[in-house]
């Protein structure tokens, strides 16, 4: 375990793996990754995505490699991304054929980072153990690391059909979803022992195993945790859309970080018809930040609003305040040192706006219904100037630009 003095989560103590240059585990902070959801052949659309999802902050992209046009593209997006100054790691997906693909095209198992492999979806039988051992020889010989990522939806039926007639036979069976949770795991810590007997080093294995059940996931990964070091990957698979797949991510990954267990997560959205796919990677930086494990921008504290304030303005300045914020990040994040741990307060009204915006470094409390029409800013806890007229928002943006030059120290 590691202690961070400022903070009570102690981490699990991993194995380290450098993913392309990102480590991921080995006491390092929680990596943020995504995935694409474009046709990963179509070169044009996965390069403006995985640009997209980098410039959001995934330190980690995987994009899908089903067949041989997407085998083919992967080195091509790979040289784009570079010619772009992108630099971000690609996973490759393989499932069912993933040993062919590799095999045919040694420039795609060149640019990938590494390779996700999901031990119940590379064949049955015999097969499974022959296309399995190819996956890992050309990962030992390229030096690249696999993530074993167990999924439930696709857990290795043989592997389960014998753990489940163990079961039966025991004098006191377990219950159907304990062996399955069992049978998870075991393909997880099977397959990464096979692997390292096949040449990979341990500190070139991650490990996953993923559910769509909160409790369930939460039960397996406590187990998993305690029966090995390799570093572990989380996410809620099929967490769903919307609000429904933001919170179910967030309690499940919530409790776990909070055990110290994950050293790199994923938010697996559905984003709505034309949603922006980089979603995934606000929320998953999101709730790295609410738990205090990283900071990545400034998160703005806004009351939810009620019957003393009848207009939408202080929901408007809020969100207008948050994306400028985040719209600065990458500018400020070269410029000023800490800028991301920057906090920032818009109130509704009187009754909690001074005292909240006092305790943020910089807020400001609007004016309720009826309340006088002014806006006085608070600045590290000191009332600094009274806002009022039509250009609130935009003076707003000017008093936290002159702030962050003032407070964080210049690169
Ligand atoms: S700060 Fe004012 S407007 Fe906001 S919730 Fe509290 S009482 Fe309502």
């Amino acid at each position: 375990m590691t202690a961070d003095p400022q903070h009570p989560v102690r981490r699990r103590l991993t194995v380290g793996v450098n993913v392309g240059g990102v480590r991921v585990g080995g006491g390092t902070p929680v990596v943020v990754q995504s995935m694409t959801n474009t046709d990963t052949a179509d070169i044009d659309r996965t390069v403006e995505q995985v640009v997209a999802l980098a410039h959001a902050g995934s330190e980690i992209v995987r994009l899908t490699v089903n067949n041989a046009a997407a085998a083919e593209a992967v080195p091509l997006v790979r040289d784009r991304l570079d010619a772009l100054g992108v630099a971000v790691p690609l996973v490759g997906d393989f499932h069912f054929n993933g040993h062919k693909l590799l095999t045919d095209t040694p420039a795609c198992a060149e640019a990938l980072a590494k390779y996700r492999i999901n031990p119940g979806n590379v064949g049955r039988g015999k097969k499974r153990d022959e296309q399995f051992s190819i996956m890992i020889e050309i990962a030992a010989r390229v030096g690249r690391p696999v993530r074993i990522g167990v999924n439930w939806g696709s857990l290795d039926q043989d592997l389960l059909t014998r753990m489940m007639d163990d079961n039966a036979s025991l004098p006191e069976p377990l219950d159907a979803r304990d062996v399955m949770h069992e049978a998870m795991i075991a393909s997880a810590l099977g397959s990464a022992a096979r692997a390292v007997e096949l040449g990979l080093r341990r500190d070139q294995v991650v490990l996953s195993c993923k559910m769509s059940g909160v409790q369930d996931l939460i039960k397996v990964y406590r187990k998993l945790a305690t029966r090995t070091d390799h570093a572990l990957h989380l996410g809620l698979t099929e967490a769903g859309m919307g609000s429904k797949g933001i919170v179910a991510s967030s309690a499940a990954l919530g409790v776990l970080l909070q055990e110290g267990i994950g050293d790199t997560i994923r938010v697996s959205l559905t984003p709505e018809p034309g949603g922006d796919r980089t979603q995934e990677v606000i929320v998953a930086q999101e709730i790295l930040q609410t738990m205090g494990l990283r900071a990545f921008t400034p998160l703005v504290a806004a009351c939810p609003g009620c019957g003393r304030t009848t207009s939408t303005y202080f929901q408007e300045l809020a969100s207008d305040i948050q994306g400028w914020l985040r719209a600065q990040m990458p500018q400020w994040r070269s410029e000023f040192v800490g800028v991301e741990n920057m906090s920032v307060a818009v109130m509704g009204c009187v009754v909690n706006g001074p005292g909240e915006s006092k305790h943020a470094n910089i807020g400001i409390s609007l004016p309720g219904t009826g309340e006088r029409p002014v806006a006085p800013v608070y600045e590290d806890g000191e009332k600094t100037v009274t806002l009022k007229g039509d250009a609130i928002a935009g003076d707003f943006q000017q008093l936290v630009q002159a702030y962050v030059e003032r407070t964080f120290a210049k690169r």
